[in-house]
């Protein structure tokens, strides 16, 4: 998908309603801009940051099955037989998809010996395998059937229904997955559904934070666009779980540890990586 196209598709749907994508409020307020046609705008309810016009959620389902490619080194480029093995037998360790810090802060939120994790947006499978060697019972999903597939070459079974994922959840994780999203609810109410009682929701994501653009202006403006519709911050996350408890934070981990689990925390959200984890099951959405 080239920046023309989508420039064109951009132009073809200028006139269509500015509506907020998570709670369809039409009150807002414009944040940013790029190429004079697409605009990010704040929500004045739930406090989303969303690109306008938006992608209709079939146009989004289309998108990841056939054309998104990202030449950033891991999103969808493919590594050689070679460079396969070599991530493999260092569980990734120092490269670009090493995900043993995130893991570490999963392991700290059950007692359980292996407890159950979902995967949601599993992309090649790379964050599964490294769950199921730290000893998670692993559910991966990922809407892309080509990098589902790709799954298996790993030991990993990537479903792409997320139908047919099992509830009893200790951990729906998801990492720069939201940012992505045509409906950020859908996935809210999934994770819901899965999750046991005392299950935590845990997302990362770009920090489009106030803080965050106040340090650095010019990397916020880069957060946002063609392939990131959506652009999260401290204050959406605050808005959407506002009934259970919460922490938000960025970066380091040191205070996570610090946190009873049961209240609402946002610790320094000036980072470059947003991060929530919340216990939503009874939060209404
Ligand atoms: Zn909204």
């Amino acid at each position: 998908m080239t920046k023309s196209q989508y420039l064109l598709r951009s132009l073809l749907r200028i006139r269509s309603a500015k509506i907020c994508p998570y709670c369809k409020s039409n009150r807002h307020t414009q944040v940013d801009s790029k190429y004079i046609l697409t605009t990010l705008n704040e929500c004045a309810e739930c406090k989303l940051m969303f690109r306008h016009p938006i992608d209709t959620v079939s146009f989004n389902r289309k998108f990841y099955q056939e054309d998104y490619e990202q030449h950033d080194g891991i999103t969808t480029d493919l590594p050689s037989e070679l460079e396969l093995k070599e991530l493999l037998s260092s569980n990734f360790a120092g490269s670009g998809k090493d995900y043993s810090d995130k893991i570490e802060i999963l392991k700290t939120l059950s007692d359980k010996a292996a407890p159950s994790v979902v995967d949601y947006g599993a992309n090649w499978g790379y964050t599964s395998y490294q769950l199921m060697q730290a000893g998670f019972k692993v559910q991966s999903y990922e809407l892309s059937k080509p990098r589902a597939t790709f799954g298996k070459k790993i030991g990993v079974n990537i479903l792409t229904d997320e139908n047919q994922l099992n509830s009893g959840v200790d951990i729906f994780f998801n990492s720069h997955v939201i940012e992505h999203l045509p409906d950020i609810k859908n996935m809210f109410e999934l994770a819901k559904k899965l999750l046991t009682d005392d299950g935590f929701f845990v997302a990362y994501c770009p920090n489009g934070s106030a803080d965050l653009k106040l340090k650095n202006p010019e990397l916020f403006h880069n957060f946002w666009g063609q392939v990131h519709p959506n652009c999260l911050s401290a204050e959406f996350f605050a808005t959407v779980f506002k009934d259970v408890p919460y922490l938000i934070g960025s970066d380091g981990r040191s205070e996570i540890s610090g946190w009873d689990k049961n209240s609402q925390q946002i610790l320094d959200v000036s980072g470059n990586e947003l991060f929530v984890i919340a216990k939503i099951k009874k939060q209404k959405f």
